[in-house]
């Protein structure tokens, strides 16, 4: 039985979407039902508000800015509407993102091997210079920076929500410190990134892979592409963007992943994560009842694989 760390707060839920808006407060709070519920031994790692300082190591201060300010001055979402600004946002946001430094920690005091971040809003769409697609800041890429300095110089991403993370693949493009794996649907958001010929630039090259898939994927053909998962690359922790948003009941993507392809899919992950620290931070996942049932299948796996 492995010792993993849970982290959520009530919080998460102030960030108002609206009463339509797909990415809301319930998932989260779905989520944290079946913790309550069923996995009362997990190690509860506290949430923490950090200083907007610290989100500059991934972003630009003038979009910091913007945010820390925007609801006062009108702003009410970015960039396309799908991304909303609520009086509260900047606050969650910003707790969201200096939360994973708890997590961090977690790790480096030796209390466990294995994380499950239950965040809001998520973050791997959120670029150097602006949030898109639900995301405000860059949750695993202000992690992967946080691990960085307690020395984690090594770190490798792996991003298995349906939609490419743009995000996170601009911040660490150029960089050779971390190594971005995406698996995605090709024709879905964000359409014009996470092309296979994406690989990094400068020392950064090499350092990012894409796996666009093709519409109606099966678990078969999904569970090959991991086969590509680098193995010259000498990570010290593996941070997962855990988007689950690619499961078959998902109604924002043509994915045929079954229950069964995803159990498999985080045994071929904590199989290459070896004895490194793990976390995995929530992206997308909007079929509440699907999403409940994935992180359940992922916490079980994490606790006894
Ligand atoms: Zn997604």
């Amino acid at each position: 039985m492995q010792n993993v760390g849970y982290l959520y707060d009530p919080d998460f839920s102030l960030h108002d979407t609206g009463e339509f808006h797909i990415e809301n407060k319930f998932r989260t709070e779905s989520i944290n039902l079946l913790v309550e519920e069923k996995y009362h031994d997990m190690y509860p790692i506290p949430s923490r508000l950090g200083d907007k300082e610290e989100l500059l190591a991934v972003h630009d201060y003038e979009y910091v800015d913007w945010i820390e300010n925007g609801y006062d001055n009108g702003v009410r979402s970015i960039i396309s509407s799908d991304t909303i600004i609520s009086e509260d946002s900047f606050y969650v946001a910003l707790k969201a993102a200096t939360s994973t430094k708890n997590a961090i920690d977690f790790f480096a005091q030796g209390k466990g091997k294995r994380a499950f971040l239950n965040l809001r809003p998520p973050g791997h769409h959120a670029e150097i210079i602006t949030g898109q697609g639900f995301c405000i800041f860059n949750n695993i890429a202000l992690m992967a920076r946080y691990a960085q300095e307690a020395g984690y110089k090594k770190v490798m991403i792996i991003d298995f929500d349906v939609h490419h993370g743009n995000g996170t693949q601009n911040i660490f493009y150029n960089d050779d410190s971390v190594y971005y794996f995406s698996t995605h649907e090709k024709n879905n958001y964000p359409y014009v990134t996470g092309d296979f010929s994406e690989k990094g630039e400068g020392r950064g090259y090499g350092f990012t892979q894409n796996l666009p898939y093709i519409d109606y994927i099966d678990d078969k053909e999904f569970l090959t592409l991991f086969e590509q998962l680098p193995q010259d690359f000498d990570f010290d922790i593996v941070l997962v963007s855990a988007g689950y948003d690619l499961m078959k009941d998902e109604e924002i993507s043509t994915s045929q992943v079954t229950f069964d392809g995803l159990y498999e899919m985080l045994k071929i992950i904590l199989t290459f994560t070896k004895d490194k620290p793990v976390a995995f931070l929530l992206e997308g996942g909007y079929n509440i009842e699907s999403l409940v049932k994935s992180v359940d299948i992922t916490l079980e796996t994490l606790h006894t694989f």
